[in-house]
């Protein structure tokens, strides 16, 4: 039996495949053979068209420009010997060996040249200098981490995803350059889970308390680390398996890496509250005798992050606004559309206050640039970058083109096309630019036909019916895929498996026309998304057992206002029809009360307020709720004794609990390939449940 909790805080491990078992499809016909080295029994070669995409990508991009790669080397102290890093449970938290094929031959032809040279760049692996006193451990993890030299100390910028590869991190630092020292200060540059998810690694938390240990982070911080990703966490995860490609092995034609840096390390996560919020605009802070200069960019690749110069070493920590790659606007998996203007703006600000005159300019991902010259070209060129996508994406659709369109007529101009640094190996053009759309449009192209759509499960019989049935476009499709006009194939192929999901044949041809798509590109989510749509329709959606679950860290920094809105949608309104309740929740150890209502089968809450006539009075301390909202202790035990103390119809608890529903990070993406089996993954009614912190 896999709890929920166990299987979710399993994801994004891309070593999750591991644990997967294969529901193979009995009834498959045999395939043509894959070609030597493919993973998939139904795996194909890429086609001739394929590789002439390839081909022509190698001539047109600037190939002669090696300057990534000087910079990428340059300060190498130690390589890191062990390619593999083992998990406190006996299991692997990062395994560097499966990328080494990306080094031992010069071209693929099922890997886009310039996704293969990312995923070069993201090969190294040990502990560099930046300059003398700041170091960095690279290729661990999806980011890296820093560690600047303080008077006492050491001052860690971000720790990785989890405690095992920042340990091993801090290990590898302190046979070479950590003198001993002991972590004086953390500094969590922004919210996403790669940059502070390791952090017990490296930072006892009775130091922190005890005031040995500085923890600083940007404003909100706390709000957007869990918040992000709580209300469609579920979705995220799964959407997870496409963007990250979960499932697919690292192979030349499955997973080859990430962009950011090659994935994700696996192991425990936790989570340390900072000691010191930055709150202004702009703010200096001596960390251990260092002069520092936050400067908070809310809203930018997260909704709180803050760049760092260091004056005395003419050194800007630029966190993750700036890398080697064009970022996510839109992000595949799901989140709300950034705002690239403002993001802009922000890099615009650090160039102008500290870029002047910064001799290095270094980040949470990828590798430093030296010299002023090359830290104002790499800061006007990311500021362009994300400027372009807002002003020229907003200049199209001012003139008509939609959201629908947008991908195949917006591009970059020429001089930021040939910058290795705006390359779309995190971002893709074609999904931001659909997404600046989608920030300011919203999903509708305003064409009544496509405002109130039937589902595509509903509409797609007709078209296979129009078209003449299942044979003839099975025989076009298979003709469109010869003539390698594979997104024609996509439309109808796709139409034909919505409209007859147990077709096997239409299934493995739509497989295989993705397949092509997806060595097509240059950028890994969609070269994923593409390669996992073509692995769950030859395959199915594996069934999966997880590893155990890590620490309850995330759940104390879940606000209850922020549960309660979860417990809201995870609440089926059509269970709760004829219910209606006003209850009163105190927490007295924090302070916090709420009234809950719930009515018109919805469920709202409001902090601060209690109604005079409640059906239900729940007083519980915050610490306690924390044991159900982890799943640990139910609240009916909680009652029973006498941790909660209840006044009223307690039977309103148990009626409220029917309603709620689990959500399965299984759910079916593409038709016919619904899990047959394995376990359902459950949670306990008043259990938090938020999806895993996505490391980005
Ligand atoms: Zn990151």
């Amino acid at each position: 039996m896999v709890t929920r909790r166990q299987f979710v805080q399993s994801l994004p491990a891309f070593a999750v495949a591991a644990h997967m078992t294969l529901e193979s499809n009995a009834a498959l016909a045999a395939p043509a053979a894959p070609p030597e080295g493919h993973f998939h029994p139904h795996g194909k070669a890429p086609s001739e068209f394929t590789k002439e995409v390839l081909r022509k990508a190698k001539v047109s991009l600037p190939f002669a420009d090696t300057r990534d790669f000087q910079e990428q080397k340059r300060g190498l102290i130690a390589p890191m010997k062990d390619l593999q890093i083992p998990t406190d449970d006996g299991g692997v938290s990062w395994d560097m060996e499966r990328f080494q094929f990306l080094d031992q031959q010069q071209e693929f032809d099922s890997i886009h040249p310039s996704l293969h040279r990312i995923g070069r760049l993201n090969n190294n692996y040990g502990l560099y200098e930046v300059i003398p006193g700041i170091y960095q451990v690279r290729g661990f993890d999806l980011a890296q981490t820093t560690f600047v030299r303080g008077k006492k100390g050491w001052i860690i910028f971000d720790c990785l995803v989890t405690n095992e590869a920042m340990r091993a991190a801090w290990k590898l630092f302190q046979e070479h350059k950590g003198e001993g020292l002991p972590v004086t200060a953390v500094v969590y540059s922004h919210s996403h889970g790669d940059h502070w998810g390791g952090v017990r690694g490296v930072v006892d938390e009775a130091d922190v308390r005890a005031g040995k240990v500085q923890i600083l982070a940007p404003r909100d911080f706390m709000d957007y680390t869990i918040s992000e990703n709580v209300y469609a966490g579920n979705a995220m995860n799964r959407r997870l398996f496409y963007q990250y490609g979960v499932l697919l092995p690292v192979n030349p034609y499955g997973f080859v890496s990430q962009g950011l840096g090659h994935g994700i390390s696996r192991g425990t996560s936790g989570l340390i509250a900072p000691t010191r919020i930055v709150e202004k605009n702009v703010e200096e802070i001596e960390v251990d005798g260092i002069r520092m200069i936050f400067q908070n960019t809310p809203f930018t690749e997260a909704p709180s992050e803050m760049n760092t110069y260091l004056p005395e070493m003419k050194a800007l920590w630029i966190a993750e606004n700036v890398n080697a790659t064009l970022h996510n606007i839109y992000t595949l998996r799901g989140a709300l559309v950034r705002d690239a203007l403002n993001w802009s703006k922000y890099i615009n600000a650090a160039l102008y206050l500290y870029g002047q005159e910064a001799e290095v300019l270094f980040g949470a991902h990828h590798w430093p640039r030296w010299g002023n010259d090359r830290v104002q070209e790499v800061l006007r060129g990311q500021r362009d970058l994300y400027a372009h996508f807002n002003n020229q994406v907003l200049h199209l659709a001012n003139q008509g083109v939609t959201v629908n369109q947008i991908h195949n007529v917006y591009d970059l101009p020429q001089s930021l096309q040939q910058k290795w640094y705006c390359r779309g190996y995190h971002g893709s053009v074609q999904h931001n630019a659909r997404g600046v759309v989608n920030r300011y449009l919203g999903f509708w192209d305003c064409n009544p036909a496509t405002l109130i759509p039937l589902s595509p499960e509903d509409s797609a019989p007709l078209y296979v019916e129009m078209m003449g049935g299942a044979a003839k476009i099975i025989a076009r499709g298979r003709q469109l895929h010869d003539e390698g006009k594979y997104l024609l194939a996509q439309e109808i192929l796709n139409k034909l498996v919505q409209a007859e999901p147990g077709n096997q044949e239409a299934r493995e041809l739509l497989a295989d026309v993705f397949e092509q798509i997806g060595y097509q590109q240059e950028n890994p989510g969609l070269r994923n998304s593409f390669l996992a749509g073509a692995y769950e329709l030859r395959s199915g959606i594996p069934a999966g057992t997880a590893p155990k679950s890590s620490g309850p860290d995330v759940i104390r920094a879940m606000s209850t206002e922020l549960f309660l809105n979860f417990l809201g949608i995870r609440m089926d309104s059509r269970k709760a029809e004829g219910l209606a309740f006003t209850m009163n929740l105190i927490t007295p150890d924090n302070g916090e009360k709420f009234v809950i209502e719930l009515n018109n089968a919805t469920l709202s809450n409001l902090p601060g307020f209690l109604s005079d006539k409640p059906d239900l009075t729940l007083t519980i301390n915050r610490a306690d709720l924390e044991q159900t909202m982890m799943g640990a202790k139910t609240l009916e035990a909680q009652i029973k004794d006498g941790t909660a103390k209840v006044e009223g119809d307690v039977t309103i608890l148990a009626k409220l609990a029917a309603t709620m529903v689990d959500f399965d990070p299984r759910f079916e993406i593409l038709p016919g390939t619904k899990l047959q089996s394995g376990d359902l993954v459950k949670a306990g009614a008043y259990e938090a449940v938020p999806g895993k912190c996505i490391p980005e």
